[in-house]
């Protein structure tokens, strides 16, 4: 076996094949660009070789520098990772012109697996179903008009040497084929330095179902058996799993055969994915294939009890597959979720910037696959993906819960995620049925007419807690207030219970907290409805509250601002605002913020050290602006404006010990 290769990639995928070469006894070569100087990549490897620039050219896709480094530092191999080089034939030829062992397929197979007319060419050989089309490239807006009124629109163009999405144009009517051609030309050009467009039929709300297969030098194929990529947007996957609700038996051992045929055919070898669309009449087309590990390829080891880079590695080095077809039988149900820095309120763009905090989820049949920690930057240069989360059940509804639970309990700060857009995937459902399809984000939760309120006991939930953690911090300030009142005697009684008006949007929840028995478990009641919860308090870190509801157990995400809670839960976010219910008279008639508005003050809430003041005198601030930032007991939160307003006075300064009822801004009067 290799004793040290070196990892052409950076991000979670490196750390991954990493922490494989550890477990088999193989040191590990990272290279990196200057952004990446400091990444999470570059320490987890035993040694780093600096590449320089930060544009990919300049770094993760210059062969001769890679090359050179893993000469430098005496490898004997080099594994690509996905993206990057490892579709790239010139590059596996030039290693292994170098002397080097590339893991993954022959130069020639990438090659004619890279081309997408190619491929399907071969495909039809193989005897494997493709997507009707016309499979010639097309130049000419004659050309495209032809070729489309041959197959029928919907149609969708697409660039021969494509991927990742890219390029590709869905066109309904004739008349919108002329910008479409154009548009996936230059994309095309832009992309891949390579504008050859074909066409093939558009299918109508398809799932994505792909086969994983290895191939060994021995000429033995098998496959192990299938992933559902359906939910996608702008046609990248998001969320995957292993197996596929549309398949069955027969229909996976069809298109398993299939793409083993194809396979042979192309004289493959090492890890590869055939990836079909199925439409819904359960008939199959391909796709394309992928010569490389895939980033969803966790599930299909999560079902198979396998490791994939490991039989990568063993199959470069010669060795014959340790399993052959009668050995694979797939065990549960796995899910993936990929954690992107992108804003899914605005098209998914994706967001640059350092990150703050970061808590992964953890537990059992949770694995989190991550290329980013605490103090990671994410920069405009490389793919958003930070991280995948992957979770295995017995059955998929188990792991769809595990999911849920894990993604509530992710806490990444400094950049925007798609964390909560994720599970309102999961929670959706539609998709709790499995009723997947391509168009699944669009159709369900882009479409603001479909969208679906929230469900009342996950509404009950986050009020709940919210008012509870409330409770709690309230009384423990009190309390912490006693020793400081001079007054002999001042002890504050316990009650039997305490009420509560909790707000949040429209919504309004009486709630009522009744000690049960103990600290720590509490009977709340939410208007009419009745849940038995028990907090360990020393479970709030890092945002994150963990306690459970009628014996099953919930992570929530908060921040707290006052009298506002702001929670993430289950894909839902939102603020709450609690208040004692003489609060909540005066609140009603006189909402608190124009009460404070009115006396021009901003009043400490609560005794603590001033971390950081946000704001300085003569600037204009907005209701809900974070002014200052307080830490008390171990946690931190801001103190909101109460109102708009201009800034005439800040009145302490970082390091300052407040006390509540403090005056610690005031506004300009209106
Ligand atoms: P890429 O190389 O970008 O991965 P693919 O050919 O694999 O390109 O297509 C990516 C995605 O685009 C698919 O998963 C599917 O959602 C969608 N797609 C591709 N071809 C079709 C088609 N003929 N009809 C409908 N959707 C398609
Ligand atoms: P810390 O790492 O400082 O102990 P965390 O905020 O990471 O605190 O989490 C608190 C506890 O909850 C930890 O013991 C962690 O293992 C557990 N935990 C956090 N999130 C999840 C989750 N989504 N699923 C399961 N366990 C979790
Ligand atoms: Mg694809």
């Amino acid at each position: 076996m290799f004793e040290k290769i070196l990892i052409a990639n950076r991000g979670e995928i490196a750390v991954r094949i990493f922490a494989t070469c550890k477990r088999m006894g193989i040191l590990t070569v990272a290279v990196y660009s200057e952004p990446d100087f400091r990444s999470l990549h570059v320490t987890t490897a035993d040694e780093a070789v600096s590449l320089g620039g930060a544009r990919p050219a300049e770094s993760y896709l210059n062969m001769d520098k890679i090359i050179r480094a893993a000469l430098d530092t005496g490898c004997q191999a080099i594994h690509p990772g996905y993206g990057f080089l490892s579709e790239n034939a010139q590059f596996a030829e030039k290693v292994a012109l170098a002397g080097l062992t590339f893991i993954g397929p022959p130069a020639s197979v990438i090659a004619a697996m890279g081309d997408k007319i190619a491929a399907k060419q071969l495909a039809v050989e193989a005897g494997v179903p493709t997507v009707p089309g016309h499979f010639q490239p097309v130049f000419t807006l004659e050309e495209a008009e032809v070729a489309a009124k041959e197959i029928g629109c919907p149609v969708l163009l697409k660039p021969a040497a494509g991927g990742g999405g890219k390029g590709m144009r869905v066109v309904d009517k004739p008349k919108d084929l002329a910008s479409a051609l154009t548009l996936c030309q230059q994309e095309a050009r832009k992309s891949f330095g390579d504008d050859r467009i074909f066409i093939e039929r558009y299918i109508k709300r398809p799932r994505h179902v792909e086969i994983q297969i290895l191939a060994d030098h021995h000429g033995n194929v098998v496959h192990l058996g299938e992933r559902e990529c359906s939910i996608q947007r702008r046609y990248q996957k998001i969320i995957e799993e292993s197996p596929s609700c549309a398949l069955n038996p027969d229909l996976r051992e069809k298109m398993g055969a299939l793409a083993c045929s194809l396979a042979r055919k192309a004289g493959y070898s090492n890890a590869g994915t055939v990836e079909f669309i199925v439409d819904e009449n359960r008939e199959f087309f391909f796709l394309e294939m992928n010569t490389r590990l895939q980033v969803e390829h966790p599930v299909t080891e999560m079902v198979n009890g396998l490791d994939l880079v490991e039989l990568q590695l063993r199959i470069s080095d010669g060795e014959e597959l340790p399993i052959a077809q009668k050995d694979v039988s797939l065990s549960g149900w796995s899910m993936e979720v990929r954690i992107c820095a992108e804003n899914p309120d605005q098209g998914f763009v994706p967001s640059v910037g350092l990150i703050t905090r970061y808590a992964a989820p953890k537990g059992i049949h949770v694995r989190v696959d991550s290329g980013v920690a605490a103090g990671s930057s994410v920069s405009v240069y490389y793919d958003p993906m930070l991280a995948k989360i992957i979770t295995w059940g017995e059955d998929r509804e188990q792991a769809r819960k595990r999911m849920v639970q894990a993604v509530n309990g992710y806490h990444i700060e400094g950049v925007f995620t798609n964390v909560d857009f994720a599970n309102q995937v999961l929670t959706h459902p539609v998709f709790i049925q499995g009723d997947l399809s391509t168009d699944f984000i669009p159709v369900y939760l882009l479409d603001e007419s479909k969208k679906l309120s929230p469900p009342l006991e996950v509404l009950h939930a986050m009020a709940t807690t919210t008012t509870l953690i409330y409770h709690l911090r309230e009384n423990l300030v009190q309390n912490s207030l006693l020793p400081l009142k001079s007054r002999v005697g001042a002890s504050r009684p316990q009650k039997s219970h305490y009420d509560y008006i909790t707000k949040s949007v429209g919504d309004v929840f009486h709630i009522r907290l009744q000690r049960d028995g103990s600290d720590q478990k509490w009977q709340v009641t939410v208007d009419d409805a009745t849940y038995h919860v028990v907090t360990p308090l020393l479970e709030y870190y890092r945002r994150r509250l963990k306690l459970s509801i009628n014996g099953e157990k919930f992570f929530f995400r908060l921040k707290y601002l006052g009298n506002f809670i702001i929670a993430a839960f289950c894909g839902v976010t939102r603020t709450f605002e609690i208040y004692n219910p003489r609060e909540w008279k005066l609140a009603r008639f006189m909402p608190v913020p124009s009460q404070s508005e009115r006396e021009n003050t901003l009043e400490c809430p609560m005794p603590g050290l001033v971390v950081d003041v946000k704001v300085s005198e003569g600037e204009r601030v907005f209701r809900g602006q974070e002014l200052v930032i307080l830490e008390s007991m171990k946690m931190e939160s801001a103190v909101a404006s109460p109102g708009d307003a201009v800034i005439e006075a800040v009145l302490v300064k970082p390091g300052d010990a407040v006390e509540s009822g403090m005056e610690l801004i005031r506004f300009k009067a209106s």
